[in-house]
């Protein structure tokens, strides 16, 4: 099943790097462009949008706000943050707006390829140069809160296998291929996993397991 992205960025040479990235891309069917967080709104509201690539710095309404506006709107679109820098309050804001996602400008072209279809297919992903912020704000948030460490939530191997591939953002197609089992059981998989933590999203799980080194 293709996909329609909307790409919101108001630096002009990016905006057309990024929509250049995803053209000809076979997953992709239309890709939306904005180069304000107004205009996205205008555009989410008027088409069928799956992912948003959001930058955060833009003028008038900010990345962060607008994330919040479209989940709200629609809590199925997946929002991925792509900025230059990585603070960690911006970091934090972004995920408890509702971001999916959230990359460095940096990010090779052909991972946030990988990284659009993972997030699309449910995944929850966050760049490797963030991920000592997400971790550092688990052991202090209360969403993330976890128990004492060195539990492993009575997982069977075959569950702490897959919860680790979900840790690295790997999509639940991407496990199934990995693993040579069908896509249902993949699913049924991580339906256990999340009872079992006690979590309600992969975002999450994906947390509980690093900060509690289940995986
Ligand atoms: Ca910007």
């Amino acid at each position: 099943m293709k996909i329609n992205i909307l790409i919101v960025e108001d630096h002009e040479l990016t905006r057309f790097g990024l929509k250049t990235t995803f053209e000809g891309v076979d997953y992709i069917e239309n890709i939306y462009e904005a180069e304000s967080a107004e205009r996205a709104l205008e555009i989410f509201n008027d088409n069928q949008i799956d992912v948003v690539i959001m930058d955060l710095g833009l003028p008038g309404m900010n990345g962060i706000e607008a994330t919040r506006k479209l989940r709200d709107t629609n809590k199925d679109v997946k929002v991925i943050i792509l900025t230059s820098h990585n603070d960690e309050k911006e970091v934090l804001n972004s995920l408890k707006a509702g971001a999916n996602a959230y990359c460095s400008k940096e990010i090779n072209p052909q991972r946030l390829v990988t990284v659009v279809q993972s997030v699309a297919d449910g995944a929850a992903w966050f760049d490797p140069s963030i991920a000592h912020i997400v971790l550092k704000a688990s052991t202090s948030s209360r969403r993330f809160d976890t128990d004492a460490s060195g539990k492993d939530y009575d997982l069977t191997t075959r569950e702490k296998q897959i919860l680790k591939l979900m840790t690295e953002g790997y999509s639940n197609m991407e496990i199934a291929q990995l693993l040579v089992i069908s896509i249902n059981t993949t699913k049924a998989h991580v339906a256990s996993i999340l009872q079992k933590l006690e979590v309600d999203d992969r975002l999450q799980a994906a947390l509980k397991a690093l900060k509690n080194n289940i995986v």
